[in-house]
């Protein structure tokens, strides 16, 4: 059965709406607080805000923000109070109540707590931070492949086999933890609009079967792991979850989501090369498709062809919701 939002999405229930996006809905409390109370509802059903895709949940704060925006001009408010609240309506919902100059509402009654109790607290809420890798999460290591890791291969990425001994570390840590490893490899045929000669951007690298396709030799190539190749038919293959051919621009899966969700899989983390490229786009990937995402930054390095590129994508990365680890 909808929700009483999903519904007033629908607009099966009518509502005093004053704002939509494609993942966010906001109307007016049917019983407003202050005037101008407002809910802000993502269109994913979720029993609670925290239950929601991680696409989801930044795209419902990206509105929330919007939405109090307009609310602080429209009503002359001094501030937009923000309640996550949930008591009534089992579907994730924000309240954005304007408040007056020097209005106040209800807040839970302060009890004072010795210093040891807030230090026991402290020590349980640290105790259940997830750790870096478990079952449900994959490390994806990403193109350690000769062209890129080798000084000598044909599109070197400057320092790339400085993150080897890294990347292996962070391999071993997520086998220990029972996580799943992910290579992906870009294995592209030996004519296609990706290399400049063929009327694309790069120098011919990583043909499928070639020495430069090859994972660097030093590189821990785990047993049980997931192997992914991109651009094998001549795709722009960026992205370890989908490729995108260069000359109509059709989007095509790699087939990688489809395995991370047989296995239950809702996190990955990311190493590898090159940072403002293939790293950048599989995080961006993950977090439009509802992973929670992370990159190792001792383990990836950038082509930078502009100076800054690779800064310029952690940057990116973090302001789409990927921690920085
Ligand atoms: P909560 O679940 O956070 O405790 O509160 C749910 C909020 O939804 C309440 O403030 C309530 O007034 C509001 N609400 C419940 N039913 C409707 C409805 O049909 N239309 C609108 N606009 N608001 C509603």
């Amino acid at each position: 059965m909808p929700s009483i939002f999903t519904r007033i999405i629908r607009g099966e229930i009518p509502s005093h709406r004053v704002y939509e996006d494609e993942h966010t809905c906001a109307f007016l409390d049917i019983n407003p607080a202050r005037p101008g109370h407002t809910l802000v509802v993502p269109r994913q059903e979720a029993p609670g805000i925290f239950d929601l895709d991680p696409g989801a949940y930044a795209a419902l704060w990206r509105a929330v923000r919007r939405v109090a925006d307009r609310l602080e001009r429209a009503t002359g408010c001094e501030r937009v109070v923000v309640i996550v609240y949930g008591a009534d309506v089992p579907h994730a919902h924000v309240h954005l109540i304007p408040l007056e100059a020097g209005g106040h509402l209800p807040f839970p009654q302060p009890r004072p707590t010795p210093p040891e109790d807030l230090a026991a607290m402290v020590d349980r809420i640290r105790a259940a931070t997830r750790p870096a890798y478990d079952t449900r999460t994959a490390l994806v290591v990403v193109d350690v492949q000769q062209d890129f890791a080798d000084p000598a291969g044909s599109l070197y990425v400057k320092g790339a086999e400085e993150i080897i001994v890294p990347v292996n570390a962070e391999i071993a840590r997520a086998r220990e933890a029972g996580a799943t490893v992910v290579y992906t490899q870009d294995w592209h045929p030996a004519t296609t609009p990706h290399f400049a000669r063929d009327g694309g951007t790069w120098p011919v690298h990583c043909v499928g079967g070639a020495p430069g396709a090859e994972f660097h030799p030093a590189l821990h190539v785990a047993d049980g792991g997931l192997f992914i190749r991109k651009g094998t038919g001549g795709e722009d293959g960026y992205s370890a979850f989908s490729v995108r051919h260069p000359e109509d621009g059709e989007v095509s899966s790699t087939g990688l989501d489809d395995a991370l969700l047989e296995r239950d899989i809702d996190r990955v983390v990311l190493a590898g090369l090159a940072t403002d490229y293939c790293v950048k786009e599989t995080g961006l990937d993950a977090v439009r498709l509802g992973y929670e995402a992370a990159v190792v930054t001792a383990a990836v390095r950038a082509v930078d062809l502009q100076p800054g590129d690779g800064e310029r994508a952690l940057h990116t990365l973090a302001e789409h919701g990927v921690e920085m680890r």
